[in-house]
């Protein structure tokens, strides 16, 4: 095997590619790949795998053949035209531990966009503002383009001095992470496995420690329309949301109660977040709305069952009926779609996270945070069911799903650093040939 480069060397390399990186970065913010318009954002990516070396592929997710298994999540759409894109590098004779880098494609809507500075899916560069570091705005920036920009980034920097990785290196682009995770579902079902996971999320030069789960619901209300000059006579299925609305924020309280949460997330506040995401009902000024249907998304603690939530939840909405007249005789329904996520941990003491902690502690003099994050990520599927240890570890980033989000190039660049080391020494490293 060929002797290392030295941090001084990887530093000069890393910063050699910085303006690349930047540009690659903006090219791939340009392709809003939310739900269901991700196939450019694929093909741009598969463009930069071939680019740094990698063989790309095109991975198409059949819902049937994964519906059965742990961790998926229902969908009420189709998977069409929206492939998962995979890079490989897989050497002949492979020497150190294999390794995955997953980086979601999807983002999420950028709605209100009218709210944002400029237009969120044209990247757009900030020199020496917060923290006197260079930020870019734009929806995917940070959520997250950017962490899966810090591998291609570290990957390059190697290549250009003359070395690849010396086991099988799995670059993953997977669909879906913010609604359901199935498009990193479909990767561990098709055999896309290794010997550790790094998903480069923009959790500011931290590790994941452990992860909620998340679960996706929606409530049913029929009403019963009538024109608004005989308005006592109808009943108006949006204000009776409102009923229901009230109880899921009661059961959302007593979720978070002191007695209930778990020691790593005592210091944390609130935990547990219900949202009132959407909210669909009526479809006239002039009339009473006759259905209403609002869309939540709930939270669950690590080695907590999402079958006892739904049936919490269940609970919740029935008790809420009983206790109104139109609603008892027309009690709302539940459904879901989306999100069926359990919360996970991850061993930072294993050979990986020790692996990944000595590498930011090399160049950044002392250990990285372990956090205890109140979201989701792909990180579960890898953890839970197929025995791959995952966590995250990416540049620093703010208002990610919200107005004017951005990302830290310079911790991007610090992150590129600190996985052109992990790589070396988890990998291993050879010449290129
Ligand atoms: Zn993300």
């Amino acid at each position: 095997m060929a002797s290392l480069p030295t941090q001084n060397e990887l530093r000069q390399a890393v910063l050699a590619r910085r303006d690349w990186a930047v540009e690659r970065l903006g090219g791939w913010v340009r392709h809003g790949s939310v739900l269901g318009q991700e196939l450019s954002a694929q093909e741009y990516v598969a463009d930069i795998y071939e680019e740094i070396g990698f063989a790309s592929r095109f991975e198409t997710i059949d819902p049937d053949a994964i519906s059965g298994l742990p961790g998926y999540s229902p969908v009420d759409w189709s998977y069409k035209n929206r492939p998962n894109v995979v890079g490989l590098h897989d050497p002949a004779s492979p020497k150190g531990r294999s390794l995955i880098m997953n980086g979601h494609v999807d983002v999420v809507s950028p709605e209100p966009s009218s709210l944002w500075t400029s237009d969120p899916f044209e990247p757009r560069i900030v020199e020496n503002e917060e923290n006197g570091e260079t930020w870019m705005y734009g929806r995917g920036a940070a959520d997250m383009k950017g962490g899966s920009v810090c591998c291609f980034w570290a990957l390059a920097a190697l290549r250009d001095m003359g070395f690849v990785p010396a086991s099988k290196v799995i670059l993953q682009s997977p669909i879906e992470e913010e609604c359901t995770g199935n498009g990193a579902l479909a990767l561990c079902a098709n055999g896309y496995t290794a010997d550790a996971c790094l998903i480069p999320e923009p959790f500011a030069e931290s590790i994941l420690r452990r992860q909620v789960g998340v679960i996706w619901f929606e409530v049913r209300i029929v009403g019963k329309t009538t024109h608004v000059l005989g308005t006592g006579a109808g009943v108006n299925a949006i204000e009776k949301s409102w009923t229901v609305i009230q109880a899921l924020r009661a059961l959302e309280a007593e979720t978070n109660g002191p007695e209930r949460i778990p020691e790593p997330y005592k210091g944390i506040d609130h935990p547990i977040n219900l949202n009132v995401g959407v909210i669909s009902g009526g479809d006239w000024a002039s009339t009473v709305a006759g259905e209403c249907v609002t869309r939540f998304r709930f939270g669950l603690f690590p080695g907590e069952s999402l079958a006892d939530l739904r049936a919490r939840v269940e609970k919740c909405v029935r008790d809420a009926a009983a206790g109104d007249p139109w609603l008892r005789n027309f009690p709302p329904t539940v459904e879901y779609v989306g999100f069926q996520a359990e919360g996970c941990e991850f061993d930072a003491d294993g050979d990986f996270g020790k692996a990944l902690r000595s590498a930011h502690s090399s160049w950044r003099g002392s250990e990285p945070g372990q956090e205890s994050m109140t979201c989701t990520t792909d990180a579960r599927f890898f953890n839970l069911y197929y025995g791959i240890p995952a966590t995250c570890y990416g540049p620093a980033s703010r208002n990610i799903h919200g107005v004017d989000e951005k990302v830290s190039i310079d911790s991007m660049q610090r992150v590129a650093e600190v996985m052109s080391s992990f790589v070396g020494d988890w990998c291993g490293l050879e010449r290129l040939k």
